[in-house]
């Protein structure tokens, strides 16, 4: 067996490669690079995907975040709250608005923001909590939502890894709060060729403001309303986009059944494999399994060819970066715990059965 990588793009993009070089010569024929006709025809159509009256096009996921941030005012002085444990883009998006991140503990289930400790980290100075669904799923968000829909705070959400996911059967990842980032760095289930993201909300004027916002403040050339940044899909990526769109949620089953194989196959006792909310449907954007002997553990299936990875090794509050939070080992306990003890395993569209199979046995032989 050769050796499996963590994640590998070569099916996908042989499989529309095709349509991705038409698109890439529609938009290299028109010569119109930055704010045309495929951004828009893209934002439509992600829009329409995820059931949010609007998306907007910007230049990646954590811009997506810093955007929604910006639009609601948020700024310095406020508290936002955030998972201890996530990608330090959620934190940095709060910091770029001058506001501060304020780390809440997860639950062990689902890995998301703990309904019965987010009380606690409310003042009144706290603006806003920004939900990750990390890893590909939904945790108890309505439970999170009535907390912070009490305290009036804005229910920011990271959908960076969960493209398509659907929660209580009816509402998809990016329709859940009043906000929602969204990030397309070429390893999420919804990927371009470089960067890009978006931002989805159903609130007209607050999609009105972040359009102007990801493009210097402006909405016609010269007039600026707001101190704005540069942050914009441009069209190679929003044709490609498109493209990718169509096939996404083939892709998200496929992944889903690889997933299952691995739930079904892996029974190695040392292993603790995802919990699965019943009221979210799994875009297995990463497959996480916790091991108590980590290092030993990724060293067997180095060994066996097996590549893995760790998000994250850090929680938010144990950062250099973050070092004026004076955060504190044992601070946020769940977090920390999944920091030592997470694996992500391999997964990715066109693994074959041999090399799912081959995965399952080395993890079983550990
Ligand atoms: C990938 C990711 C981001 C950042 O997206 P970029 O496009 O790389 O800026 C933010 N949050 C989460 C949870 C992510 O996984």
């Amino acid at each position: 067996m050769e050796s499996i990588a963590f994640a590998d793009l070569t099916k996908m993009h042989k499989e529309i490669e095709e349509e991705i070089s038409n698109a890439f010569h529609q938009v290299y024929n028109d010569n119109w690079f930055i704010q045309g006709e495929n951004c828009k025809k893209f934002e439509c159509e992600f829009a329409k995907y995820i059931g949010a009256k609007h998306s907007i096009g910007c230049g990646n996921g954590l811009d997506a975040l810093t955007l929604i941030l910006k639009a609601y005012g948020i700024k310095d002085g406020d508290e936002v709250l955030v998972p201890a444990h996530t990608y330090i883009a959620t934190a940095l998006a709060v910091s770029y608005v001058g506001a501060t991140p304020v780390c809440v503990d997860i639950e062990q289930d689902y890995f998301a923001i703990d309904p019965a400790k987010l009380e606690e980290k409310i003042t009144s100075r706290t603006k806003a909590a920004i939900m990750v669904h990390l890893y590909g799923q939904i945790g108890r968000f309505d439970e999170v939502k009535v907390i912070a829909q009490k305290h009036k705070l804005i229910i920011i959400e990271d959908s960076a890894q969960t493209h398509g996911a659907v929660y209580k059967k009816s509402l998809k990842a990016g329709h859940l709060g009043n906000a929602s980032g969204f990030s397309f760095y070429p390893g999420k289930n919804l990927g371009a060729l470089g960067d890009g993201g978006c931002v989805t909300t159903s609130e007209d004027e607050i999609a009105e403001k972040i359009h102007m916002l990801g493009n210097y403040g402006s909405e016609k050339r010269y007039v600026h309303r707001y101190k704005g940044l540069n942050s914009r899909l441009d069209e190679m990526q929003a044709a490609f986009l498109s493209v990718k769109l169509r096939h996404l949620d083939r892709w998200n089953m496929v992944r889903g059944t690889i997933a299952t194989k691995y739930l079904e196959g892996i029974s190695n006792t040392k292993v603790k494999l995802p919990s699965q909310n019943p009221d979210s449907t799994h875009a297995w954007h990463i497959f996480s399994i916790l091991t108590e002997d980590r290092q030993k553990f990724i060293e067997h299936l180095e060994k066996n060819g097996v590549q893995s990875n760790i998000h994250y090794p850090t929680p938010i509050h144990l950062h250099e970066a973050y070092r004026e939070l004076n955060g504190k080992v044992g601070d946020f306990p769940v977090a920390e715990l999944i920091c030592k003890t997470e694996v992500s395993l391999p997964l990715f569209y066109g693994m074959t059965a041999t090399q799912i199979d081959y995965v399952i046995s080395v993890i079983n032989s550990f």
